[in-house]
């Protein structure tokens, strides 16, 4: 990957470019940033950078020998490690060498975004917490401790470091403290608070923000050719993930989806009818799978903020479309003081609990029964 092809970040882009020109390349680096903002990306286009044997002041050649084999992530000195669980074709005993195809094939097609979610759905583990296994830290010792093939640097790539667990985190922290030489690791993670005290404190942080509004937006006309308002509206609404923003542009009806269901909802738990809101949640919530159920959930955490913001006569800070608006300034006048933290709380605790495996039905239906009360305290 060339760093032209990360969208944004110009200023990290100089940074990691820098490092290697002063030969300052640190050997455990953590890039840490919220969900789509490209740090999968600028961590490929770094690895691809620092093995270039052409590069040049901005960025990697993309023609020599190491850049081809980084484009097609098959150079032998690039490995990756990421969360697995067991599936139909590995039934046991994951680990992401047994995964190495359908990984190559993934990171082509989202072009260097990757998201959990996505990933998962990828490997048809939905149901399942994908973890990244103590297999997993075994076999990036053995790699490493040859020298490297062709390369400058190794690099290792640990993708969602926040799902190691503690044994694998302690397999690898030796070798991060005294790594062989000329040996790279880019951790990438989303949430500091998930990952493991020991791992961080040993790592340099490259703190990778959301994009800015306008570069998700120029991104959307120039690579997916969507229109000036088309992409406004999408940009404003991923709020700086990439992901999001393709979504919301390339399928707008589906995205349509939560906001319909979520005011629909709102609306059976305004009425309070017990066999509607089963029924609702028989064939409305439950089909959406786990993952979008959270996603879901999470849009109505969003909706609740925005409440607050037309509460507090904020509504100019509002990034929603046209009618969501309209829906949300309605809405916010039962989102109140009194009732606004436990609302939250229990979304939040929701999206905890299918996280957890928890019968989505149940949830749903608790939630409804909880938000009839909730919305009718003044
Ligand atoms: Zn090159």
């Amino acid at each position: 990957m060339l760093f032209a092809d990360v969208i944004g970040h110009e200023d990290l882009k100089k940074r990691l470019i820098q490092s290697v020109k002063d030969s300052r390349v640190s050997h455990a680096q953590l890039f840490l940033g919220p969900e789509g903002s490209g740090k999968m990306a600028l961590a490929l286009a770094y690895a691809q950078y620092i093995n270039c044997t052409n590069r040049t002041d901005t960025d990697s050649c993309g023609q020599c020998p190491s850049c081809r084999k980084f484009m097609t992530l098959t150079h032998p000195d690039l490995h990756f490690v990421f969360p697995t669980a067991t599936t139909k074709k590995v039934d046991k005993n994951p680990e992401s060498d047994l995964f190495v195809t359908e990984w190559r094939e993934y990171l082509e097609d989202c072009k260097g975004y990757a998201d959990l979610s996505d990933w998962f759905a990828r490997l048809d583990i939905e149901n399942k917490q994908g973890i990244i296994n103590v297999r997993d830290a075994a076999t990036i010792m053995r790699k490493l401790s040859f020298k490297a093939y062709e390369g400058e640097y190794k690099v290792a790539v640990i993708w969602m470091a926040e799902k190691l667990n503690v044994q694998s985190a302690n397999k690898l922290l030796k070798l991060i403290e005294e790594p062989p030489e000329k040996t790279l690791f880019i951790l990438i993670a989303e949430n500091q608070e998930e990952l493991l005290n020991t791992i961080r404190s040993r790592c340099v942080m490259l703190k990778v923000p959301k994009l800015a509004l306008d570069d998700v937006k120029n991104a959307l006309t120039d690579r997916l050719g969507c229109d000036p308002q088309e992409a406004h509206d999408a940009a404003m609404l991923a709020d700086g993930n990439w992901l999001l923003a393709q979504r919301y542009a390339r399928d707008k009806e589906d995205e349509k989806l939560y906001a319909n269901t979520f005011q629909k909802w709102m609306r059976y738990c305004f009425k309070g009818a017990l066999p509607e809101l089963i029924d609702f949640v028989a064939n409305d919530l439950k089909p959406l799978g786990r993952e979008r159920q959270k996603e879901f959930l999470e849009y109505g955490l969003n909706i609740f903020h925005n409440s607050l913001l037309f509460n507090n006569n904020m509504s100019d800070e509002v990034m929603l479309p046209t009618d969501e608006k309209a829906f949300t300034q309605n809405f916010a006048p039962f989102i109140n003081a009194k009732n606004v933290t436990q609302i939250c709380e229990l979304f939040e605790e929701s999206i905890n609990q299918i996280e957890r495996n928890a019968n989505a039905s149940i949830v749903f239906m608790d939630d409804s029964c909880k938000m009839s009360k909730l919305l009718r305290i003044k």
